[in-house]
């Protein structure tokens, strides 16, 4: 599932294409052609995101809600004016101008909303770590007083907006917190820990496009920030998600795997005590 650097690096290059523009909107699918409808020829006013939420600002107060699920896309292409661009696939929104195309698929939710429905959305969710002023706190609040496990809080959008499941199981490695931890026995300073590091790490993903949370990479990538050049990233690879019964990084001992909150865990169970 694309986590929270994933919908921020899409919304800005949404903004950068098409804010500004009168974009043709279309269904090629035709199960969102009332909404395209709705939205063609108006302006395209701003793309943002908050977690994995979309928002798309056209005039006349009408907003482009997308949630790209599990196995939504949403490509944004440059193209020849006078070509055609083909579609591919199963499209349920296409934007289109003179210069740029982006490509729908797949989401999980596509609609067009109004201001008030906007801001219900926004109530619903937690702190996102990418937004710059965002409160941890917030998040605090509804952590300390909760007797689920830190591993199902960190995937509660109403928690926190964006971090999902490789995010979720890296972060808890990383600072050796056991996932099975009830917030209300997390130490306050364990919680700032993670949001810290979250406020680290998700935009080295919205840089590079990779969920980056081994530390070698990630001091690589800010060194490469810091010269002003783009990192490269020969492979992907983390410390204990997906690498279940592999021997742990630091300790050796075996990495686990269990479903939390729908999703499959990764954690060492030597390492990670702490609370
Ligand atoms: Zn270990």
């Amino acid at each position: 599932m694309p986590e929270g650097h994933t919908l921020f690096a899409l919304a800005r290059d949404l903004h950068e294409a098409f804010a500004g523009s009168h974009p043709e909107v279309t269904s090629p699918q035709g199960k969102f052609a009332d909404g395209a409808a709705e939205l063609t020829g108006r302006e395209l006013v701003s793309a943002t995101s908050r977690g994995k939420h979309l928002l798309v600002e056209f005039s006349g107060e009408r907003w482009l809600h997308v949630h790209l699920g599990l196995i939504g896309t949403f490509t944004v292409d440059e193209h020849e004016w006078t070509a055609e661009v083909p579609v591919v696939g199963q499209v349920r929104l296409r934007l289109r101008t003179p210069e740029h195309v982006a490509d729908l698929r797949g989401p999980n939710l596509c609609t067009v909303i109004t201001p008030e429905e906007v801001d219900a959305v926004l109530a619903r969710l937690g702190p996102d770590p990418l937004r710059p002023g965002a409160d941890p706190d917030v998040a605090w609040t509804r952590i300390h007083r909760s007797s689920r496990s830190i591993a199902e809080l960190l995937m509660d959008q109403s928690v926190l907006a964006g971090v999902g499941n490789v995010y979720r199981s890296e972060v808890l490695f990383r600072h050796r917190l056991s996932p099975f931890t009830e917030g209300k026995d997390l130490k306050r300073a364990s919680w700032r820990l993670v949001w810290d590091d979250l406020v680290r790490l998700l935009p080295l993903g919205v840089t590079t496009g990779r969920i980056v949370t081994v530390e070698d990479q990630v001091l690589d990538v800010e060194a490469a920030l810091g010269r002003g050049e783009v990192p490269r990233l020969t492979e992907r690879s983390s410390s204990v998600y997906k690498q279940a019964g592999m021997p742990c990084p630091a300790c050796g001992s075996r990495v686990r795997t269990q479903v939390v909150a729908g999703r499959n865990l990764f954690w060492c169970g030597r390492c990670q005590r702490r609370r």
